[in-house]
């Protein structure tokens, strides 16, 4: 990495006009300047995504999540490739924080969804590494923006289901997807029930063969179970669903609900309002990231923090006391 070069940069203008004449190529290159972390950059994307902005929202944005193993990148595959036979661009996109940790994404293994990378109506992008969830949130958020841009009418935001990562993708997603397998317990799958509560839809897959009865069982027991959950301020009920992404059964009735709850969404006004909440919350996770980094950032700080730290530990000043001083320190710097 230390001798990185990268590669010359296009005007501004270029890039906006490339991604929405819809050519992949500079949209590869639009996004390779969203994710990257050099200064000129970050003015270079600003520019980019301020032009685009009027062009991109025109899509169905669904958030998929399970834990590894579960079978996302086979359901993609199929759901892709049914989305395109429906006549749908699909960009599938990914929140993986860990991709720096695990030298390489969850979407960043070539041999997963083989068939549908090399449809000309699908776009896979792994996730970008080496950053903070927020960080990671950031550049998808805008990778998907830049997505729609070019025309890609459904999006997929992969995540792996144990984390704070779905919170993101909720946060950005207008229908969240999770997968289930069946007969494991819900400690085992890992799945917290925070991410079962944000779920409009779960599919048990890998309901085929031996599978199929035990996963109706766990189909009707999470009914069930959803059934305790407070309504939705959307006013859809989440369904449960069994599938086999192998087999290529139950997926165009994913799709089906996702239009259900598309429809209902968009006649009660929810859908709306959905997305520009998120445009809020998408800017205040910001300001508190950059207050953030501007306070503990600083050196003059850091030092104060030590000596307050002591000064707690010694019991001569209260925790909040602390607090109030070294904020005051941090106006005074200002
Ligand atoms: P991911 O880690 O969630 O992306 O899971 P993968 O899609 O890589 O699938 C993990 C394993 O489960 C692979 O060996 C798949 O072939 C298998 N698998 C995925 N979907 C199904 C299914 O519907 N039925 C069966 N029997 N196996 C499946």
């Amino acid at each position: 990495m230390g001798n990185y070069k990268p590669r010359k940069r296009l005007e501004a203008s270029q890039y906006i006009e490339g991604v929405l004449n819809r050519d992949r190529v500079l949209l590869s290159r639009a996004i390779t300047i969203v994710e990257s972390n050099l200064a000129s950059d970050k003015k270079l994307a600003k520019d980019i995504i301020q032009a685009i902005l009027p062009k991109s929202g025109n899509s169905v944005r669904i958030g998929i999540t399970g834990v590894p193993g579960v079978g996302k990148s086979t359901f993609i595959e199929v759901f892709g490739k049914h989305l395109i036979e429906k006549g749908h661009k699909v960009a599938i996109l990914s929140i993986d924080p860990s991709s720096q940790r695990s030298k390489g994404s969850i979407l960043g293994d070539k041999t997963r969804m083989e068939e549908l990378a090399n449809r000309e109506e699908a776009y896979i992008r792994p996730s970008a590494s080496g950053d903070t969830l927020g960080g990671v949130a950031n550049k998808t958020g805008e990778t998907m923006l830049l997505c729609e841009a070019a025309g890609f009418d459904v999006i997929l935001i992969e995540t792996v289901g144990v984390g704070q990562s779905e919170t993101a993708v909720h946060g950005m997603t207008d229908f969240f997807l999770l997968l289930m397998l069946s007969g494991a317990g819900d400690e085992l799958q890992g799945i917290k029930k925070g991410i079962m509560e944000m779920a409009d839809m779960l599919v048990i897959n890998k309901a085929d063969g031996d599978n199929i009865k035990k996963s109706q069982l766990a189909k009707r027991q999470y009914e069930n179970a959803l059934h305790i959950f407070p309504k939705s301020e959307s006013g859809w009920s989440p369904v449960v669903s069994t599938a086999s992404a192998l087999k290529n059964i139950g997926i165009p009735e994913v799709w089906e609900q996702i239009m259900a709850f598309k429809n209902l969404v968009q006649e009660n006004g929810y859908f709306e309002k959905n997305r520009k909440d998120q445009q809020i919350q998408w800017m205040y996770n910001n300001i508190h990231e950059n207050l953030k980094q501007l306070f503990y950032g600083s050196d003059h700080i850091a030092d104060h923090l030590k000596t307050l730290e002591q000064e707690v530990l010694n019991a001569e000043i209260s925790p909040v006391k602390a607090a109030e001083r070294i904020i005051q320190e941090f106006k005074s710097i200002l």
